[in-house]
C-alpha cells in the first residue's frame, strides 16, 4: 500500500506513515465505526432484548443513536413495539375485565 500524501510505499499494518509522519485513512475509518461496545450491527437481538426490557431499550437507543445509529434504532424499535402491544394487551384486558363484570352484574340480578 501506499501513502496518500506523500505517494511512498508504506507496511500495511503501519498506523502512520514513516516518511512523512500522516495518519493512514483506511485505520481511521475503521477506527470510527468501532466502539469499545463493537461494530454497528443492527442485530435482531438488541431488538428482541428492547421488546423483554423497554427501559433498558430506551436508554440504549438514547445512549447509541449517534454513535451506533443501527443498533440504536433496533434497541428503540424493540421498546416501542413493546409499549404498544403492552398498551393493546391493557385495553384488551380493561375491555374483557369490565364486559365480565357486567355479565357477572347482569346474570346476578
Ligand atoms: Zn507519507
Amino acid at each position: 500500500m501506499y501513502c496518500k500524501n506523500c505517494g511512498k510505499e508504506v507496511d500495511e499494518k503501519a498506523v502512520v506513515c514513516p516518511h512523512c509522519g500522516v495518519q493512514l485513512k483506511e485505520l481511521k475509518v475503521e477506527n470510527s465505526n468501532r466502539d469499545d461496545y463493537g461494530v454497528d450491527t443492527g442485530s435482531i437481538g438488541w431488538g428482541f432484548l428492547g421488546f423483554f426490557f423497554p427501559i433498558v431499550g430506551l436508554i440504549l437507543f438514547l445512549i447509541w443513536k449517534d454513535i451506533k445509529p443501527k443498533t440504536a434504532k433496533m434497541a428503540g424499535k424493540g421498546a416501542l413495539i413493546s409499549v404498544i402491544v403492552e398498551f393493546v394487551v391493557g385495553i384488551v384486558f380493561g375491555i374483557l375485565t369490565s364486559v365480565g363484570i357486567i355479565s357477572t352484574a347482569w346474570l346476578l340480578s
